[in-house]
């Protein structure tokens, strides 16, 4: 299992087989696609935590590949990861070719990352709706 911020709302009251609605409280039926009390829908709060991930994605991208992950993007994540290493060998060779200077390309390599951990589609909250069953 990751950690991610999804299961929370989970936990915090109302037995198995309900849920609080996350915007105003009322008790619905676990797996509830939209209250009838206010005008929350799972949609909404979908949209909302992918936005949030995008950020996070973005700093677990300090290490490649980890923020695609983080996404559920395991197999880009490993890709991006793979690829850090023959150009972290690249701009190590650069570095000594131009006394410290080729360090600035990783940067490069990172930025690229970051900005691809951060338009790519968040797949981690879609997937688990509304059985907790395991793959
Ligand atoms: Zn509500």
């Amino acid at each position: 299992m990751e950690y991610t911020d999804a299961p929370s709302t989970e936990s915090q009251a109302g037995g198995a087989n309900t849920m609080p609605c996350p915007s105003c409280g009322t008790l619905l039926p676990k797996g509830a696609q939209k209250c009838n009390r206010c005008d929350w829908t799972r949609a909404d709060t979908e949209t909302a935590e992918g936005k949030a991930s995008d950020a996070v994605a973005v700093l677990l991208s300090i290490i490649p590949g980890l923020g695609h992950i983080y996404k559920g993007h395991k197999l880009a994540g490993l890709l991006w990861m793979a690829g850090a290493i023959p150009a972290g060998i690249f701009v190590l060779l650069a570095a000594f070719a131009s006394a410290g200077f080729g360090v600035g390309l990783f940067f490069i390599y990172l930025i690229g990352v970051m900005l691809h951990a951060y338009a790519i589609d968040d797949w981690a909250v879609p997937v688990k709706d509304d059985e907790g069953e395991q793959y």
